[in-house]
């Protein structure tokens, strides 16, 4: 390779690590913070546990509120077993609205999950809390907004919480600190492939 072409390179990749190093500086802050993955497109749910994994893999506690539980068991949940009491688990009781097709059925299972969450935004021992799908609940208004977001607020100073589901509330952008919106480009679904144990569940 040219010679000046590499110099110009290295030029480039300096400026570059100072800016990093700045930004990097800034950042002293050391607080949980709230993680909300959202969007149409497939990765919300396996991003909350990579990270989920992450902390377990710190031996950090966590916890994991599921809010829709298809009738089928998931990898990603099988996966937690030999963590034992590091983690709080919860899934929803019900499947979904398009299975119950009952109002208030989905409303009391939601309302007995939240119980679960609000255990485990209280304690400080958890330092990462996944409340899988919750979008869904506010959006049909199965639990009260306010009070959920309230919750979220007066956690323990430390712990993280990652929400996950389509179609956030404005309200709950509003308390996040970070927001990734997955974008449905394409979905292998959509050309007739079917769900896989492994990739999609
Ligand atoms: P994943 O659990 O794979 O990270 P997700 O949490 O982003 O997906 P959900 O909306 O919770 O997506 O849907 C869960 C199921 O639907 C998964 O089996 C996933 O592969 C599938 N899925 C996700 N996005 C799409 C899409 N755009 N079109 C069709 N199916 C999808
Ligand atoms: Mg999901």
């Amino acid at each position: 390779m040219d010679e000046s072409v590499k110099q110009r390179h290295q030029t480039r990749m300096q400026r570059k690590k100072a800016v990093v190093d700045a930004a990097i500086g800034r950042a002293t802050e050391q607080r949980g913070i709230v993680i909300v993955i959202t969007g149409n497109g497939k990765g919300k749910t396996t991003s909350a546990f990579g990270t989920l994994f992450r902390a377990l893999g710190h031996g950090q506690r966590v916890g994991l509120v599921q809010f829709i539980k298809g009738t089928r068991s998931t990898g990603e949940v099988a996966a937690l077993e030999p963590f034992g009491e590091s983690v709080d688990y919860h899934a929803m009781a019900t499947g979904f609205t398009w299975e119950t097709q009952n109002w208030e059925a989905d409303q009391r299972a939601a309302e007995m999950a939240w119980v679960h969450a609000e255990r485990m935004l209280s304690d400080a021992s958890r330092s990462l809390v996944v409340l899988d799908e919750l979008t869904y609940m506010l959006k049909y208004g199965y639990l009260n907004t306010e009070r959920v977001l309230e919750a979220i607020a007066a956690r323990p100073e430390l712990q993280s919480v990652i929400v996950t589901g389509r179609a956030a509330k404005p309200e709950l952008l509003e308390i996040a600190d970070t927001i990734s919106e997955l974008a449905d480009v394409r979905h292998a679904f959509k050309a007739g492939v079917q769900a896989q144990a492994g990739i999609d569940f």
